[in-house]
């Protein structure tokens, strides 16, 4: 029997999200049916639903940040009991064969990983996100969320956190690395927590000094005023790694200036337009301009368990479902502390 879920879906591109209803499919042998808790909202649910990054089907229900109760499993689950806390991402499934699925990088599928909403999952339906009561997944793309972080902090972690975990764990964050991460946002202040338990020290490079009291309660070291020239020549040649985590197009090659010969300049940030980048800026330094995106299964897990062994959940202003279009407006002002977590039981 499929389930009946409340939803909060844009009927249209650019258009507000509204309460709606959608069909969650039945589920099958290697499903797990969740109640949702809580959902954030991550940036990438307003780029979508405006069309940022091309056509999409309405009505869509975003959210990829998603924590909540196991409810029901199918016959074949051996991950996942009724009663579990779980998470699920920005994935919910993927071909599981090609190579970068068996090196866990599912998020690399050659097949192309099926997202979280928005996407034609294997099956053909069009899948929805965790605006929702209720979400069907396939066992393997259910992560386990430790005891010890509340439901509420955890579910950002699901897109925010390995956002920024994977790409640092990966460039080498750790001690005697000096980590700067543009953008003090929901990505943002989860780099800031993540490279500082993980040893490196942090800069923060933000367009103001507004949250500079925020940054280095959250662990920053040192904080800085992009829109101040004196940054840029302060910083010159200095830094190992830099997470760029804004939303916008920015200045890429003054950024790149601020590295250290061989540094690696990181782009998790996904603004629709392109960032050009002057090719001197990379060759007077050996330095890396590169991407990354969320991170694989396994990863995410060690990611979960990582912070809860570090004490480590999101900042987070918990809102009522009705309250949706305005966060995405104070998101879009960059005016979230730092990260909207929608409390699912207003929709129920
Ligand atoms: P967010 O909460 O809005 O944070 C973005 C931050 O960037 C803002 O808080 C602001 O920080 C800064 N910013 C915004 N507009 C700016 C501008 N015009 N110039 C300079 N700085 C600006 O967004 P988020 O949820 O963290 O997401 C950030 C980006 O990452 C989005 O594009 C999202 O789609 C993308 N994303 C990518 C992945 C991936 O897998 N690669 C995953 C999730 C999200 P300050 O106020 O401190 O300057
Ligand atoms: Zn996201
Ligand atoms: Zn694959």
């Amino acid at each position: 029997m499929s389930t009946i879920a409340k939803a909060y879906a844009a009927p249209a591109a650019g258009a507000d999200l509204i309460e709606t209803t959608i069909e969650r499919r039945e589920v099958g042998p290697k499903d797990v049916l969740i109640e949702i808790k809580f959902a954030g909202i991550c940036h990438s649910d307003i780029h979508t639903v405006r069309g940022d990054w091309g056509p999409q089907s309405y009505p869509l229900a975003p959210g990829h940040e998603i924590a909540g109760i196991v409810a029901a499993v199918g016959s074949e689950v051996t991950k996942h009991a009724v009663g579990d806390r779980v998470g699920v991402g920005c994935m919910v499934n993927s071909c599981g064969s090609c190579v970068n699925c068996k090196n866990g990088d599912e998020q690399y599928c050659l097949e192309g990983m099926v997202g979280t909403y928005g996407a034609t999952d294997r099956d053909g339906t069009i899948t929805q996100g965790g605006y929702s009561t209720h979400v069907v997944v396939t066992e393997d793309f259910v992560l386990t969320i430790p005891e010890g972080i509340d439901l509420d902090v955890a579910a950002p972690l699901l897109c925010a956190g390995i956002t920024t975990f994977s790409p640092l764990q990966h460039w080498g964050a750790g001690p005697g690395t000096k980590v700067a991460v543009i953008g003090l946002g929901g990505l943002g202040h989860m780099a800031v927590k993540l490279a500082r338990a993980m040893g490196a020290e942090v800069t923060v490079l933000s367009q103001s000094l507004k949250k500079r009291e925020d940054g280095l309660r959250l662990g920053a070291d040192h904080y800085y005023a992009t829109s101040e020239e004196s940054t840029f020549s302060e910083l010159a040649g200095s830094l190992d790694l830099i997470i760029n985590t804004v939303s916008a197009p920015i200045d890429v090659s003054a950024f790149l200036g601020l590295l250290t010969v061989g540094g690696t300049m990181v782009n998790v940030g996904a603004p629709a337009e392109p960032l050009p980048v002057q090719a001197m800026a990379l060759i007077g330094g050996r330095r890396s301009f590169a991407g990354s995106m969320i991170g694989g299964i396994a990863q995410t897990q060690q990611m979960l368990d990582f912070c809860a062994e570090h004490g480590i959940g999101a900042e987070i202003e918990v809102i009522e479902a009705a309250r949706i279009n305005e966060a995405y407006e104070r998101v879009l002002a960059s005016d979230v502390r730092y990260r909207f977590v929608v409390d699912i039981s207003t929709l129920a």
